[in-house]
């Protein structure tokens, strides 16, 4: 029941020997779904131990090389590995473009499908299945495309039945269904008994946003409301925020301030730039404002546990 990222890479621009470029996976129950893919990813998915085979989902923010250099090599790898089954690409509609104009002059024939699917400037669900939905949203960025964040959202779980109390009102096996759905029962000689009394709470659904190379706008807290885990862009500390603003990025302080928007549970940092080899000070002015916030660092793993229920 696993809800786990794992930072694969945190740096911007250029890769440094203590940061790659923006890469991470998030497992949501073994679905692996990869979030950008810098150059260098696949090292890091192999250094970091992710089952990157299983990896069938990709979401690429915008084309700027530090978020998408990785990914041809990495569609390259699943086919010489034999890969069969189809890996779907969420990204910028040019990124069809440049994959199979690559592929072409390569000659090469790919043994698995590639599927594109193209981000708008609208919020949109682009994901879904019986565990998750994904939603992308746009940000603002120096760019001439959508740049995206995305939003990944465990589905409400049913609620769990009580297995001794269900006996004892002898409820049948054909309303369980109904029961973990949350209705009250009725015994044949007309006792209503509460839903409460035969079902637990399930745990509690799990949620993750990314929000990738983008200035700071308080209206995007809106998209992320009430997350467990916000990750958010801190290119620059607060005493760049005129160059930040001037190379549509984030201060750590501007991150923290749109967690406390956002009324986030945690916040994590990361993109940063090349001038802080030990970002702690962002770290620190983030804090100021948003206490519950962390660094990233590459290979750092952050797990949300099921056992948690907000009430
Ligand atoms: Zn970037
Ligand atoms: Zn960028």
């Amino acid at each position: 029941m696993k809800f786990e990222l794992t930072i694969l890479g945190c740096g911007s621009a250029v890769p440094t020997l203590q940061r790659n470029s923006a890469a991470q996976v998030l497992n949501v129950l073994e679905r692996y779904f990869l979030i950008d893919c810098g150059e260098g990813t696949q090292q890091q998915l192999r250094r970091f131990q992710v089952p990157y085979n299983k990896i069938n989902h990709v979401f690429v923010s915008h084309l700027h090389g530090d978020h998408f250099f990785g990914l041809m090599g990495l569609i390259s790898t699943f086919s010489l590995q034999g890969r069969r089954g189809e890996l779907h690409v969420y990204g910028d509609k040019r990124l069809e473009e440049i994959v199979t104009f690559q592929l072409r002059v390569m000659n090469c024939k790919l043994n698995y499908p590639l599927v594109f699917h193209s981000l708008t400037r609208e919020p949109a669900l682009i994901y879904e299945d019986n565990v998750v939905t994904v939603r992308a949203f746009p940000l603002k960025h120096r760019y001439d495309a959508p740049v995206c964040g995305f939003l990944f959202a465990e589905k409400e779980r049913e609620r769990s039945v009580r297995k001794d109390m269900a006996e004892a009102f002898r409820v049948p096996v054909a309303f369980m269904h109904r029961l973990k759905r949350g209705e009250d029962f009725v015994t044949p000689e007309g006792e209503v008994v509460a839903n409460a009394r035969l079902t637990t709470d399930p745990p509690a659904a799990r949620s993750y946003a990314y929000m990738t190379d983008t200035l700071f706008r308080e209206r995007f807290a809106d998209y992320v409301k009430g997350v467990d885990l916000l990750y958010h862009e801190a290119t620059y500390g607060d005493e760049f925020a005129a160059l930040a603003k001037e190379t549509f990025h984030s201060t750590a302080g501007q991150a923290a301030r749109l967690a406390q928007l956002a009324g986030v549970k945690h916040l994590l940092l990361g993109h940063f730039s090349s001038r802080y080899p030990d970002p702690k000070p962002l770290l620190e002015q983030a804090r100021a404002v948003f206490p519950s916030a962390d660094l990233c660092y590459d290979g750092a793993v952050f797990e949300l546990t099921a056992e948690k229920r907000k009430v």
